[in-house]
């Protein structure tokens, strides 16, 4: 054990001068050394209330180690100065850059409730379902490249409190009449949402933040650093702006459904529904200024083939979401040994005449076409991070966030996106097999050799685009290597 005095940055156990880091069981600081534990709001670094005095008497701002990807520009920080072996976005093992700075204060956060090993097991029973794959996603080694991160969020709080006016219609018919009755709702409305919350970092994505909400904002506590003691944050870079809007119309609908769930105004169509501006006018609904929390995330990224893979466990709620790509061999295998019986079942159920063989061929050639340019669409999208508002923010700083037109893949951008890979595009294999079943159905030669000629030809083709999906799903559960261009220097500034 080493402790540099003076310039250390870490927590200083009262007791016998020890590293004090989080403990998660405990929910307090514990001494690496003593084993004493000890009140998180009672720990401070010198540095950090020195400081923080001197800036304009308001304690927004703590200290804080940036370290930043060489390879990839993906910066984390923490409150130790320890060096970072690698990086969790880009999955790259080097030694990370580092630099001191100072990183504007989140009001709240909730701290790790899961352990490491609590996190760990999560994600073994995960895969234990995903039998195609990798088998480097299970392996032990692996696994033990979880890193705790805390996530920082945007948290909306919203009221709608006063008295209400709305109108509303409901038709219904008798007859040859349809009727409509016209309603006026009147009521005092009282409303509280509490910490509608949404990523606040460009680098970690919306959808792996779908993935593993909700976080339970009760467990959360008013932020002072030393909670970060042995783990990590990531950045906030993306404006609080961002997501108001759609806060705003959560709330909205929200209470919209509440006021239709009594029976009498079941199917009542409002007025001011659909309309956000009239609804946010008719339920007063008021957005607070937004707060800044973090959340704990377990995280975990897996580098192959130039694509990253990432898996994620909630540190609240143990919930865990990961890419999962499949192991073509294993695949192979598998669906060879669940074909066996399938085949022999069904040879000895029926006998199958060779015209309808090739026309089922056919059938599933364009199946498997139809998966193929569904799939290649999605990755086109996903590589785009078209879903990913955070990271779209960001790259088309100044236009309005939800903008329509980034938000659509053309023809055109499909077919040169194939054309592109320079390889012999999976489609060609099920585009052949549908030609060759419809060829020989046309000319129907009397030969039966003809028909079962075909139907091999047509399950090579098929077989071909197969695999071509399978690489294709591939790409789809893994990720791009991100690349962050971070302007440098002060973040907060
Ligand atoms: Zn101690
Ligand atoms: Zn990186």
């Amino acid at each position: 054990m080493f402790f540099a005095k003076g310039e250390n940055f870490l927590y200083e156990c009262p007791n016998c001068g020890g590293n004090l880091k989080f403990d998660i069981s405990s929910q307090m600081m514990k001494c690496d050394y003593c084993l004493t534990t000890h009140n998180p709001y009672d720990v401070t670094k010198e540095k950090d209330a020195e400081e923080t005095n001197l800036q304009s008497g308001d304690n927004n701002e703590f200290n804080v180690t940036i370290f930043t990807c060489p390879q990839c520009g993906g910066e984390i920080l923490s409150t130790d100065t320890s060096a970072a072996e690698f990086c969790s976005f880009c999955g790259a093992s080097t030694i990370l850059d580092s630099r001191i700075c100072k990183e504007r204060r989140p009001s709240h956060i909730i701290p790790f409730k899961k352990t490491k090993e609590d996190c760990k097991k999560a994600y073994i029973s995960r895969m234990k379902r995903a039998i195609f794959a990798p088998s480097e996603l299970k392996d032990e080694k692996y696994i033990d490249g979880f890193r705790g991160i805390y996530i920082p969020y945007w948290a909306y709080s919203i009221t709608q409190k006063g008295p209400v006016l709305l109108k509303g219609e409901k038709s219904y018919s008798k007859g040859n009449y349809i009727y409509t009755d016209k309603y006026d709702l009147s009521g005092d409305l009282d409303a509280y949402y509490y910490d509608l919350s949404y990523d606040a970092s460009s680098s970690f994505s919306d959808s792996i933040s779908e993935q593993i909400a909700p976080f339970n904002v009760r467990d959360s506590k008013k932020f002072t650093p030393s909670f970060l003691s042995g783990f990590y944050a990531d950045t906030a870079d993306v404006d609080s702006s961002l997501y108001r809007d759609d806060a705003i119309n959560l709330a909205n609908a929200t209470s919209y459904s509440k006021i239709k769930k009594t029976p009498a105004f079941s199917d009542l169509k409002l007025s001011t529904e659909g309309n956000n501006f009239a609804t946010t006018m008719a339920l007063h609904t008021f957005c607070d200024k937004p707060e800044r929390v973090l959340y704990p995330v377990w995280f975990m990224s897996y580098r192959k083939e130039g694509r990253v893979a990432y898996a994620t466990v909630n540190g609240q709620s143990g919930k865990v979401a990961a890419d999962i790509p499949v192991d073509i061999k294993k695949y192979l295998i598998g669906t060879f040994l669940l074909a066996l019986p399938i085949f022999f079942l069904l040879n000895g159920l029926f006998t199958i005449k060779p015209d309808i063989l090739l026309s089922c061929s056919g059938l599933l050639a364009s199946f498997a076409l139809i998966i193929y340019l569904m799939e290649i669409t999605a990755v086109l999208r996903r590589d785009k991070r078209m879903d990913d508002r955070g990271y779209l923010h960001r790259q088309f700083a100044g236009a309005k966030p939800g903008q329509k037109k980034e938000n659509q893949i053309t023809i055109k951008e499909l077919l040169s996106y194939i054309a592109e890979s320079g390889q012999i595009p999976g489609f060609t294999g099920s585009a052949v097999a549908m030609g060759v079943s419809l060829l020989v159905r046309l000319f129907a030669p009397v030969s039966d050799l003809w028909y079962y000629g075909g139907a091999i030809v047509s399950f090579l083709g098929i077989l071909f685009t197969n695999m071509a999906i399978i690489k294709k799903y591939n790409i789809l559960a893994t990720r791009k290597l991100p690349q962050f261009d971070r302007k440098g220097g002060n973040d907060h500034a």
